[in-house]
């Protein structure tokens, strides 16, 4: 197994060698376009989030008991004939399994799909010992034979062209096999495999659930090849994380319900094996199995009492937040997890494979909530990965400077607005049209994928009091929280927003003491200066004196939402954190759902227009409908495209350290708002608008791309 860089330098290495696999971009392309819709139509009928509650539910109230679940399974299984053994480490796991394959006078074991056996690395430890160990999961066998690990959680070969299966095959076979006969490959596995389970002593397998009421394992496989292993040896051992231990049947056909259905959007797999002891088998030497369960901890049960992580533990392996994250479907399972990979992966693989295997890989996500969204146990995934983030940098007590940074600036408001006027002023030779002409010596040649928007001469709370029209007896009361991006670099856009409201009944202030929502610093694992900038900015903006908070940022939007559990628990700012969750609102849903604008306010015969939807609206908020409904209620005409859910890579300081990601997730973007015959692109977060405006100007398109606050104000009547 190959171990992943701690470095990000040679981490973004592997990271281009795997963005420039045209087979891979292809395959994952292909996966996840088909997988949407099938996980839909798997899923139509049920409801999906009441189900995942119910599964969190359920799991959250296992989890503090796994130490007594164990004892009423282990009860059940002996008095159903298994043997059942505990093993603390992953050693201690692949040390009993090798004892019991000794005893039992084993040479060959055949062996279905199991993450658990990957996280033991358990085929290397017992062909070490000297026993032949053939994974007979079709994609498990051909990464075995390339000496791979899984790409992926369900499809672990998803990796491969059939031209790699053909040559591979060829050389096993010593026979050449024709790469478009997939028949015919398949025919040399199922030949090479059968011959492996007729000589096999032992089976090992793993298993989704482990029944403390009956002492039932059960397997959710879709290939024979997981009955071959556990019926036709004479010894089978399965290999069992405790997270896998349920109370009843029914919590196992709870899980039951949404495991195949998320994982690859079936509404059953091929085959669910459900197993109590040992049972009869001939070529036992009493004609009865020998069944062993082995179950390990390996830091489960220490992870079962943590407050925060343990809701990891909720995790069934469906593999679905890695099928709709951005970024594993660029580059593929082998960048993008350790032994277990997506979203997921980033926060396993610190606690199964270290701080060193880990340090890299959780500073890669985006932050984009797609993960979060698909996964049936309800996981806050991109939370716990900032987590972690947070705790390896606690652990290693080394900061990177851009922390520091973060540290310094964003907690002294003053400063901070001080260095983006300096640089302001210090931009001016080299601004152009709005842009800066090159990019900044800081910035390598990879960055160069976009045009970088010039700081603007005025920021908009230095011109707030001139533009902002008073409002004699208002119908609503709002507060105005800029961000940095509409503030400093896109002030037009708050600008729009008045013009948009102009007498409407609508007061707008923007305190003066508010400063970056934090964010970027709980993106960097400073979770101690976010909470202290959260502290700021609820002085600054007390949520008792306004009726709305309304921002033009997404980002911004959504992080002033969760400042109720980032202060939770602080005496008087986590009360008016919550007070503010209730408050926050978005340009489009202010315009649909509070003034409830009507066409009659705009002129009609606008251009054809598309929509962007960013990840902390459409996911952090849940916000969907009303940017789309305000297009056309003023005037426009929405033009749909594919995938405006999906991220635009920006991710804030993501799009810097990542630009290689950054550039394809933009590059396919504005390839799809190109194909849509749109002539102008909006969205509603100034991060996005500085992504997609900059692409779209490096590129020379033809589609202009703007806030939907200014497309919405172009067109207001008078
Ligand atoms: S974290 Fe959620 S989505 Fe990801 S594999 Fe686990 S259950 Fe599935
Ligand atoms: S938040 Fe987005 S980028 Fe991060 S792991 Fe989840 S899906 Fe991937």
């Amino acid at each position: 197994m190959k171990e992943t860089p701690g470095d990000i330098k040679t981490y973004r290495k592997d990271l281009q060698r795997a963005l420039s696999n045209k087979f891979l971009g292809a395959t994952l392309d292909a996966f996840a376009g088909s997988y949407p819709a099938s996980r839909a139509s798997a899923f139509s009928g049920i409801d999906f989030e009441a189900l995942a509650d119910e599964i969190a539910r359920a799991k959250d109230e296992s989890i503090p008991r796994f130490a007594e679940l164990l004892e009423e399974f282990t009860a059940r299984a002996q008095e159903a004939g298994a043997v059942v053994h505990f093993a603390r480490t992953a050693f201690e796991a692949n040390s009993i399994i090798a004892s019991i394959a000794e005893e039992n006078g084993v040479r060959r074991i055949v062996k279905s799909k199991s993450m658990t056996a990957e996280e033991t690395f358990l085929n290397a430890h017992l062909e070490r010992a000297g026993y032949e160990v053939t994974e007979t999961d079709l994609g498990e066998w051909i990464i075995q034979l390339r000496g791979e690990g899984p790409s992926h959680m369900v499809m672990p070969a998803i990796h491969l062209s059939r031209g790699e299966v053909a040559e591979l095959f060829t050389k096993v076979t010593g026979k050449p096999q024709d790469p478009d006969d997939i028949g015919g490959m398949v025919t040399v596995a199922r030949t090479e495999l059968r011959r492996k389970f007729l000589e096999a002593d032992m089976g090992i397998s793993g298993a989704n659930f482990a029944i403390a009421q009956n002492g039932a394992i059960a397997m959710v496989t879709n290939e024979g090849n997981g009955r071959l292993v556990t019926t036709l040896p004479r010894v089978h051992v399965a290999l069992v994380g405790v997270d896998k231990l349920v109370p009843d049947v029914k919590s196992a056909l709870r899980i039951l319900k949404a495991l195949p259905r998320n994982a690859t959007g079936q509404l059953i797999s091929t085959y669910v094996t459900w197993i109590t002891g040992a049972v009869e088998c001939t070529p036992a030497p009493d004609s009865k199995k020998q069944m062993h369960i082995v179950f390990l901890d390996n830091g489960r049960l220490a992870l079962s009492r943590d407050p925060v992580f343990s809701r990891a533990l909720r995790c069934i392996r469906c593999g679905a937040c890695a099928n709709v994250c951005p970024i594993y479907k660029l580059v593929g399972g082998h960048n993008y997890g350790h032994v277990y990979i997506g979203a997921i992966g980033l926060v396993l693989t610190w606690f199964y494979h270290g701080r060193e295997n880990a340090r890299a890989l959780v500073e890669n996500c985006l932050n984009c909530r797609a993960c979060k969204s698909v996964c049936p146990a309800g996981i806050d995934l991109p939370h716990l990965i900032k987590e972690v983030h947070r705790a390896i940098l606690d652990v290693e007590g080394k900061r990177p400077a851009k922390n520091v940074l973060l540290e310094t600036v964003l907690q002294n408001r003053r400063l901070f607005h001080f260095l983006l006027r300096t640089v302001s002023h210090a931009q001016a030779p080299v601004a152009e049209g709005g842009y800066l002409r090159h990019l900044p010596l800081i910035f390598s040649e990879e960055h160069d994928f976009r045009r970088l928007p010039a700081l603007a001469k005025v920021p908009l709370r230095d011109k707030w009091e001139q533009i902002n029209p008073a409002t004699p007896n208002p119908r609503v009361k709002v507060a105005l929280f800029g961000g940095c991006l509409t503030d400093f670099v896109y002030p037009e856009q708050g600008e729009a927003l008045l013009t948009v409201c102009r007498d409407l009944g609508v007061r707008f202030e923007y305190p003066v003491e508010q400063t970056c929502c934090g964010l970027p610093a709980l993106m960097a694992g400073e979770k101690e200066t976010a909470r202290r900038v959260a502290v700021q900015n609820i002085k600054a903006l007390d949520p008792a004196d306004f009726d709305f908070v309304l921002t033009l940022c997404a980002s911004c939007g959504s992080h002033l939402k969760d400042y109720a559990n980032l202060l939770s628990g602080e005496p008087l700012s986590g009360v008016k954190a919550a007070q503010l969750k209730d408050k926050v609102i978005d340009f489009s849903s202010f315009l649909i759902r509070v003034l409830k604008v009507d066409p009659n306010q705009f002129r009609t015969g606008g251009a054809k227009t598309a929509y962007h939807s960013p990840c902390h609206l459409c996911r952090g908020q849940g916000v969907r409908v009303e940017p789309r409904e305000l297009i056309s209620t003023a005037g426009f005409e929405y033009v749909p495209s594919k995938d405006e859910e999906v991220c635009c890579g920006f991710g804030g300081s993501y799009s810097l350290d990542f630009p290689e990601i950054s550039a394809e997730l933009l590059k396919r973007k504005l390839d799809n708002y190109e194909a849509s015959g749109a002539e102008v692109l909006v969205t509603d977060c100034p991060g996005c608008v500085l992504q997609l405006q900059g692409g779209m100007a490096k590129r020379g398109g033809r589609i202009a791309v703007k806030h939907i606050a200014e497309l919405v104000a172009a067109n207001r009547k008078g």
